[in-house]
């Protein structure tokens, strides 16, 4: 099935990157969102990171141009039902995404596939919730989406290998890489990243290093771009403590157990680089550790 027109619903952190990305490969795109300022504030957000990848000769100013033309907005969710591919990135909120999804169903064309870009919700368990659990995947982006590279394509228990293809096709045609991945909490990259984080702050609770030299040591002994800490302070301590959680439900084992320190650090309002303080404080020239 050739796909032309994709849907993005929500237009937060992940959604206008997506249409960004879907715009410039020659998708027509429709973004909506419930408020009329996060469809603003997105249109404004590409037009920033178009100019940037102008910039550094990535694309030229008539692909920009193009790729603006191609974004449409909307606030009726309904106006979505004609695109041929749609990508929910709204609130990670199953409550949230079910409403999407059944007030979608009655206005999507026969061909439509339904994809959320969900971190931790179960792909199985959305799909029960549509009329087309078949045509139903999860579409994993990384942030910031323009810049990473990795698609993790999740497919739901009864996901056909028709929809599958067409999302490969289209993870292709965005010039990413595609991870195929099965419906377990966590997925691959989480399930992995966060328990490493994790075990970064249990290091660091338990006084066997300090921020620094635990970052140190996984920079330059694990060549890792970036040390767990500093990483963890990126991605959103608030967020990294989620996803243990999500880990530690799902597959009910204490190996997933969150950190009281990184539990205390949320608690705390310290939730890394959004906050300006987490594992460093950021108020100053340069990071400063915090612990
Ligand atoms: P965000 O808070 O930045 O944006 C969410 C947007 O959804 C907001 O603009 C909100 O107004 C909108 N929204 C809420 N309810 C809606 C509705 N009923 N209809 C339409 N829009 C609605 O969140 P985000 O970081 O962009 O995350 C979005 C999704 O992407 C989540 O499922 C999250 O798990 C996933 N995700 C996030 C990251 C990340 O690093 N932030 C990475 C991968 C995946």
């Amino acid at each position: 099935m050739e796909i032309q027109s994709i849907g993005v619903v929500g237009a937060g952190q992940m959604g206008n990157g997506i249409a960004h990305v879907c715009a410039v490969a020659g998708y027509d795109v429709l973004l909506t969102d419930i408020s009329q300022e996060a469809l603003d504030a997105a249109l404004a957000r590409i037009d920033r990171n178009l100019e940037r990848q102008v910039a550094r000769e990535k694309i030229t100013p008539e692909d920009k141009q193009a790729a603006l033309a191609r974004i449409r907005t909307t606030l009726k969710l309904a106006d979505l039902g004609a695109c041929d591919l749609i990508i929910e990135s709204a609130t990670e909120r199953e409550t949230v995404k079910t409403a999407i999804f059944e007030d979608l169903v009655p206005h999507l064309k026969p061909h439509t596939i339904l994809t959320s870009n969900t971190s931790s919700i179960s792909i199985t368990r959305l799909a029960s919730r549509t009329d087309r659990p078949e045509k139903f995947m999860g579409f994993h982006f990384m942030n910031p989406v323009p810049v990473m590279q990795l698609v993790e394509l999740i497919r739901g228990i009864a996901t056909d290998e028709e929809t599958y293809n067409a999302c490969l096709g289209v993870v292709e045609r965005l010039g990413k890489t595609a991870a195929s991945a099965e419906d377990f909490p966590g997925f691959i990259v989480n399930r992995i990243l966060m328990p490493m984080i994790n075990e970064a702050v249990y290091t660091l609770y338990e006084g066997v290093g300090s921020v620094q030299s635990i970052d140190q040591s996984l920079r330059l002994g694990a060549n890792h771009p970036m040390g767990p800490l500093e990483l963890a302070d990126f991605i959103g301590l608030d967020t990294c403590l989620a996803i243990m959680n999500v880990l530690h439900d799902g597959l009910a084992d204490t190996k997933y157990r969150p950190c009281p320190l990184l539990t205390k650090y949320v608690e705390a309002g310290w939730l890394g680089r959004k906050t300006q303080r987490g594992f460093y404080d950021y108020r100053g020239e340069t990071p400063v550790p915090t612990r």
